[in-house]
C-alpha cells in the first residue's frame, strides 16, 4: 500500500498517517519531521535547511527527493508508506512517479484532506498549547506569522498537485473538518472504493499489519511512532551524519545525533 496525504499545514496529515500505518502495517514518512530531525542533529544538511523551515518556505526539491529515495528503498518501506509532506511540488510528484516506476511500483491512493483555512491557525494554536502543556520543545515554524507563509507556499507550490492528481483520476477527497475519527472512516471508504476488490475492514486487514496499539495511550504511541522515524531517518548517514568534529568535539555528539528523541508532533 503506497498513499499520498495530500493538504495544507494544519490538516490533520500527521495524524492520519499515524492511524494509516496502524491499519496498513505500513511506515509514515514525513519529510518534515526528517528534516527537523536534521536540523535538530545539526547536520549539514540540517543547517542547509534550518532557515528555510523557520521561515516557512519549501527547501529545494532536489534535497526532499533524495531523503525520499534513499528512504523509500529502507527494507521496512517494502510494505508500503504513507507519504506525509511529499511530494509538495509538481516537480517532486514527477521525480516520484520516476522513483516508483524504476522499481516497478505505483501509488495506490492519494487523499486530499480539504480543510478550511480559517480554522487552520486555532488549529495550530491548539497544537502548539498542547504540546506546551506536554513540556514539549515547539516548532520554530508554529506561530502565526510563519504560518501565513507556510499556506502561501501551500497554495502557490503545492495546490496545483490536487490538479496533477485529479488529472490521473487518482485523488480522493476528503472532508478533513469532521472530527478525526470521521476523517479516518472516510479516508478508509476513498481508498477501498478506489481498489479492485474492496477491502474488509477488520481483522483481514489486520492479518500483516503490527498489533494496534493502545488507544489509551496516544502519547506513547506517537512517540514511539517518531523515534521509529528518527531511527530510520538515522539509517540515512549522509541525513544525520555530522560535519568532521572539530578538535575538541566528542564523538557523543554525533552518537545522541543518531538516537535523537526529536519532537513527537502531531499535526
Ligand atoms: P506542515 O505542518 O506545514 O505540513 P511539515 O512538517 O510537513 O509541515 O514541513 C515543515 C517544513 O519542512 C515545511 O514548511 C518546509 O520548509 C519543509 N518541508 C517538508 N517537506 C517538504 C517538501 N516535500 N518539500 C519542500 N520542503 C519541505
Amino acid at each position: 500500500m503506497r498513499l499520498i496525504l495530500l493538504g495544507p499545514p494544519g490538516a490533520g496529515k500527521g495524524t492520519q498517517s499515524q492511524r494509516l500505518t496502524e491499519k496498513f502495517g505500513i511506515v509514515q514518512l514525513s519529510t518534515g519531521e526528517m528534516l527537523r530531525a536534521a536540523v535538530k542533529a545539526d547536520t549539514t544538511l540540517g543547517r542547509q535547511v534550518k532557515d528555510i523551515i523557520a521561515r516557512g518556505e519549501l527547501v529545494p526539491d532536489d534535497v526532499v527527493v533524495k531523503i525520499i529515495a534513499d528512504r523509500i528503498d529502507q527494507p521496512d518501506a517494502k510494505n508500503g508508506f504513507v507519504l506525509d509532506g511529499f511530494p509538495r511540488t509538481v516537480a517532486q510528484a514527477e521525480a516520484l512517479d520516476r522513483l516508483l516506476k524504476a522499481k516497478g511500483a505505483q501509488l495506490d491512493g492519494i487523499v486530499e484532506l480539504k480543510v478550511d483555512e480559517d480554522s487552520l491557525l486555532r488549529r495550530i494554536e491548539t497544537r502548539v498549547a498542547e504540546s506546551k502543556a506536554r513540556g514539549e520543545a515547539l516548532r520554530p515554524d508554529d506561530n502565526p506569522d510563519v504560518l501565513v507563509q507556510r499556506l502561501k507556499a501551500y497554495r502557490a507550490q503545492t495546490a496545483p498537485l490536487v490538479a496533477y492528481y485529479r488529472a490521473k483520476n487518482m485523488l480522493k477527497t476528503v472532508d478533513g473538518m469532521a472530527p478525526i475519527p470521521v476523517v479516518a472512516a472516510a479516508i478508509e471508504q476513498a481508498l477501498n472504493a478506489g481498489r479492485k476488490r474492496p477491502a474488509k475492514s477488520g481483522a483481514a486487514n489486520r492479518k500483516n499489519a503490527p498489533a494496534r496499539k493502545s488507544r489509551a495511550q496516544p502519547e506513547a504511541s506517537r512517540r514511539s511512532a517518531a523515534t521509529k522515524i528518527l531511527r530510520k531517518t538515522a539509517a540515512l548517514g549522509w541525513l544525520t551524519t555530522r560535519q568532521p568534529a572539530k578538535s575538541g568535539q566528542s564523538s557523543k555528539a554525533g552518537r545522541k545525533a543518531t538516537h535523537c528523541g526529536g519532537t513527537p508532533e502531531v499535526k
